[in-house]
C-alpha cells in the first residue's frame, strides 16, 4: 500500500505572543514536524521549544470530542442540537429574568481573532450586555492602559526590527528568555553583531540579567519610583529631549514639578539600589540615541501596574524615544492572542478596533453595521474578569460563558473563584479539555486547536497573521468560531458567516483599525500590522507622524510612587515571587499533555536564597510549607543565587489547586489587575 503524502501547512504558534509561524509537516494526525521558513515574518527559521516541539496535546487521548451536560452531578454526553438547544434556551431564561447584565462571557486569549469577535457580538448585540473581558485583564490591561494614557495606542510601538536596531535595550520585569524565547534571541544577535548595550531591571537573576551590560536587582514594586527617578536625571541632567518635548508632547511642566520627590537618594533607599547604580542607568539611557524598552507581568501584576507602565513609557517620552526606527515602548504580550482578544473587543469598555461602548456616535456605527437600533446596545461599561467573579459571589451575575480560559487555575484567590463560580445559576464552558474550570459548569462544548480551524492571530508586534486547518477536528469537537455561530442562530441570530474570512471582513468594514484587513491581503505568509489603512498598507512603526490624541501630541502623565498593598510583616515574612518557565505554558492544559514537554521540568520547587536557607538552616530538596492569609502549599526548596534576600520564587504551572490558592484579591484599582506579584507569605520545614 502505498503511503499518503506529507501534507505541509503554515499556522503561527499557540503558544507565546511572539507569533512565531512555520510550516507543519503532518500525515493524517500525525505530526510528523514544525520546519519553519525563511518567509515567516517574525522568525524566520527560528522557533523555541515550545513551538517546536509543544504538540503532544492534539491528539492527546484526554482531548473532549463530544458535548457534556452535567445531570445529577456528573457529565454524560449529549448531541450538538441537545446541548446547544440546552445553552440557548437557559441564557435566553436568565436574560428574561435578570437581564442580559446578568450573563457574564470571557473570551479566549488562545481563540482567533474572528472568535473574539463573535464572542463580544453575542454578549454586546444578543443580551445588550459589555460583560465581556479576555485573560489581558490578568497580564497587559495595565500596560496598555500606561500606552493609552501617554501615546494613545495600547499596542507595542514598532517591530522586532525595531528592537533590532535600538542601541540600548532595557528590560523591565520581563524574563524573556523563557517567556519570549525568539525575541530574546534577536536581542541576544543584536548584543553580539551589532554592540547593542543591554540594561535589565528585575529583583530576579534570569538569562537576560546575566547577560545584561548593566543589571538593578531592584526592590520589587518599586519600578514606577525608579522610571521616576530616572526621568527626573534625564532633565536635571541635559538628557531630556527638548525639542521633542516642546513640538510633540504635552503637560511637560506638571509633569517635570511632579518628579521633585524622586532624587537619587530617595530612590536608592526604597529602590534598593545604590545611588551609583542609578547614575550609571541614568547615562545608559540619556547616551543612548536609540532607547526600546520592554516591559511585561512583574510590571503589570502589581496593585499600581498600570502607573508604572505609565511611568515607563513617559521615560521614553522625556529621552525622546518615540516614532523613530529602534524606539519606543514593548510591552510583552503573553498569550498568542491576548493582543488579538483585546483588539477585536473582548474588553467591557471597548469594541473592536479600540472604540468606546461610552461614546454615542460608536455606538450608533456598530448597531447600524449589525442592523439593530443604538438602544439596543448597552452604553454602560460592563463587568471585567475581576468584577464579575465578585458579582457571582454577590450574586447578580447568573450565568457565564468561558472560552478557552482557564479562570478557575488562573484567576487570583483561586478559592473564592471556585465559591463564585458554585452560586452560578448557569455555566458553560468551551474547551479542548476537561479543565479545571469545565469542572465547575453545567455544560462543556468541545472546541478545537489552532490546527483544526481556520483563523487569524495578532502578536505582540501588532502583526495579523492567518493560520490554515492542518487536520481536520477531532471527533466530534468543532471549530469555536462556528459553535459560537451555531449559538447565535438559536439565540436568533442567524449569522451569515460560512467561514472565518466573512467574519473578519464584517469586523473589518465597522472598525477603523481594520479598515484594509483581509483574507486575501493575509493569506499564506503575508501579514499586516494595524492601525491598517483602507489600501492595505499597514502600520509597523507608529507615531512617526504624531500620537494618537485630537492635537496629535503625546501626553506626560504624572504619578506617584505607592509601595505594594501588600508587603512582607512580622507574620507573613517573605514576598513570594512567581513566573513562567521555558517548558511550560500557563496551566499547562496544553504545553503539559503528553509528557514529553512537562517531562523536562516536571517538579514544582520553590526557590530561595542562599542567605535565606542559611538562616532557616535549609537543604536543598528539603520540603517546606508555604503559606499566605489565604491558603498554603507545600514544595521543595531549591538554593539559587537567582533569589535573594526574603524574596522566593514559585513558578505558575503546577499543582492543585496551585499557585493561586496563596494569591488574594488586592489589585490595581485602574484595570482591576489581580496583584499576583504582592504575596506575603510565611515559610516552615516539614
Ligand atoms: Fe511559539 Fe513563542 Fe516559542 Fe515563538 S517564541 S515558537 S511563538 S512559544
Amino acid at each position: 500500500m502505498r503511503q499518503k503524502e506529507i501534507k505541509k501547512t503554515k499556522t503561527v504558534c499557540t503558544y507565546c505572543g511572539v507569533g512565531c509561524s512555520f510550516e507543519m509537516w503532518t500525515r493524517d494526525r500525525h505530526i510528523l514536524k514544525v520546519q519553519p521558513v525563511v518567509d515567516a515574518p517574525v522568525n524566520g527559521i527560528s522557533t523555541c521549544l515550545k513551538g517546536k516541539f509543544g504538540w503532544d496535546f492534539v491528539n492527546s487521548p484526554q482531548r473532549l470530542t463530544t458535548p457534556l451536560i452535567r445531570e445529577q452531578g456528573r457529565f454524560r454526553p449529549a448531541s450538538w442540537d441537545e446541548a446547544l438547544d440546552l445553552v440557548a434556551r437557559r441564557l435566553k431564561e436568565i436574560a428574561a429574568q435578570h437581564g442580559g447584565d446578568s450573563i457574564g462571557f470571557i473570551g479566549s486569549s488562545k481563540g482567533s481573532n474572528e472568535e473574539a469577535y463573535l464572542t463580544q457580538k453575542i454578549a454586546r448585540l444578543i443580551f445588550g450586555t459589555n460583560n465581556v473581558d479576555n485573560s489581558s485583564r490578568y497580564c497587559q490591561n495595565p500596560a496598555t492602559q500606561g500606552l493609552f494614557r501617554t501615546v494613545g495606542y495600547g499596542g507595542d510601538a514598532g517591530t522586532l526590527e525595531d528592537l533590532q536596531q535600538a542601541d540600548l535595550i532595557v528590560i523591565v520585569g520581563s524574563n524573556l528568555a523563557e517567556n519570549h524565547p525568539v525575541i530574546a534571541s534577536r536581542i541576544k544577535a543584536a548584543q553580539k553583531h551589532k554592540g547593542q548595550k543591554l540594561l535589565v531591571v528585575d529583583p530576579r537573576m534570569n538569562e537576560m540579567a546575566e547577560r545584561a551590560d548593566l543589571w538593578l536587582r531592584i526592590r520589587p514594586g518599586s519600578d514606577s519610583l525608579w522610571a521616576c527617578t530616572m526621568s527626573r536625571y534625564m532633565f536635571d541632567h541635559g538628557y531630556a529631549d527638548a525639542a521633542f518635548l516642546n513640538d510633540r508632547v504635552n503637560q511637560v511642566a506638571a509633569y517635570r514639578a511632579s518628579l521633585a520627590p524622586y532624587s537619587l537618594h530617595y530612590a536608592s533607599e526604597r529602590t534598593d539600589l545604590a545611588v551609583g547604580q542609578l547614575i550609571e542607568a541614568a547615562e545608559m539611557i540619556g547616551q543612548a540615541q536609540r532607547v526600546c524598552l520592554l516591559w511585561a507581568m512583574g510590571i503589570t501584576q502589581h496593585s499600581h501596574g498600570a502607573d508604572t507602565s505609565t511611568a515607563l513609557s513617559n521615560l521614553l517620552l522625556v529621552t525622546g524615544n518615540y516614532g523613530r526606527p529602534g524606539t519606543g515602548g514593548y510591552p510583552m504580550r503573553g498569550h498568542n492572542n491576548v493582543q488579538g482578544a483585546s483588539d477585536f473587543g473582548c474588553l467591557s469598555n471597548l469594541y473592536p478596533g479600540y472604540e468606546k461602548v461610552t461614546d454615542a456616535a460608536v455606538r450608533e456605527k456598530w448597531a447600524r453595521a449589525w442592523g439593530v437600533e443604538p438602544t439596543a446596545l448597552s452604553a454602560k461599561v460592563g463587568a471585567d474578569n475581576f468584577m464579575m467573579v465578585q458579582q457571582a459571589h454577590e450574586g447578580s451575575l447568573k450565568a457565564m460563558m468561558i472560552i478557552g480560559e482557564e479562570t478557575a487555575f488562573s484567576d487570583a484567590d483561586s478559592s473564592k473563584v471556585h465559591e463564585a463560580f458554585s452560586k452560578l445559576d448557569f455555566m458553560v464552558v468551551q474547551d479542548i479539555f476537561m479543565s479545571r474550570t469545565a469542572e465547575f459548569a453545567d455544560v462543556v462544548l468541545p472546541g478545537c486547536p489552532s490546527v483544526e480551524k481556520e483563523g487569524s492571530y495578532v502578536n505582540t508586534e501588532r502583526r495579523i497573521q492567518r493560520f490554515y486547518e492542518v487536520m481536520p477536528p477531532l471527533g466530534d469537537s468543532r471549530p469555536d468560531w462556528r459553535i459560537l455561530t451555531e449559538l447565535a442562530a438559536r439565540l436568533g441570530h442567524p449569522w451569515p458567516y460560512h467561514h472565518p474570512g466573512d467574519i473578519m471582513a464584517e469586523a473589518a468594514s465597522i472598525a477603523t483599525l481594520f479598515a484594509g484587513v483581509s483574507y486575501a491581503r493575509l493569506s499564506g505568509w503575508q501579514s499586516q500590522l494595524w492601525p491598517v489603512k483602507a489600501d492595505g498598507s499597514s502600520t509597523p512603526l507608529l507615531y512617526t507622524d504624531g500620537f494618537k490624541f485630537p492635537d496629535g501630541k503625546a501626553v506626560l502623565w504624572p504619578v506617584e510612587w505607592q509601595p505594594p498593598q501588600e508587603e512582607p510583616d512580622e507574620q507573613y515574612d517573605l514576598l513570594l515571587n512567581n513566573g513562567r518557565m521555558l517548558e511550560h505554558f500557563q496551566s499547562t492544559n496544553q504545553s503539559g499533555r503528553g509528557g514529553r514537554m512537562f517531562n523536562l521540568s516536571p517538579n514544582w520547587f520553590v526557590e530561595i536564597s542562599p542567605q535565606l536557607a542559611r538562616e532557616r538552616q535549609l537543604s536543598e530538596g528539603d520540603w517546606v510549607n508555604i503559606a499566605s492569609r489565604r491558603g498554603a502549599l507545600q514544595v521543595p526548596v531549591t538554593i539559587t543565587a537567582r533569589a535573594a534576600g526574603n524574596v522566593l520564587f514559585i513558578p505558575i504551572h503546577h499543582g492543585k489547586p496551585g499557585i493561586n490558592s496563596l494569591t488574594g484579591d488586592h489589585h490595581d484599582p485602574d484595570v482591576n489587575t489581580p496583584a499576583y506579584k504582592e504575596i506575603a507569605v510565611k515559610m516552615q520545614k516539614l
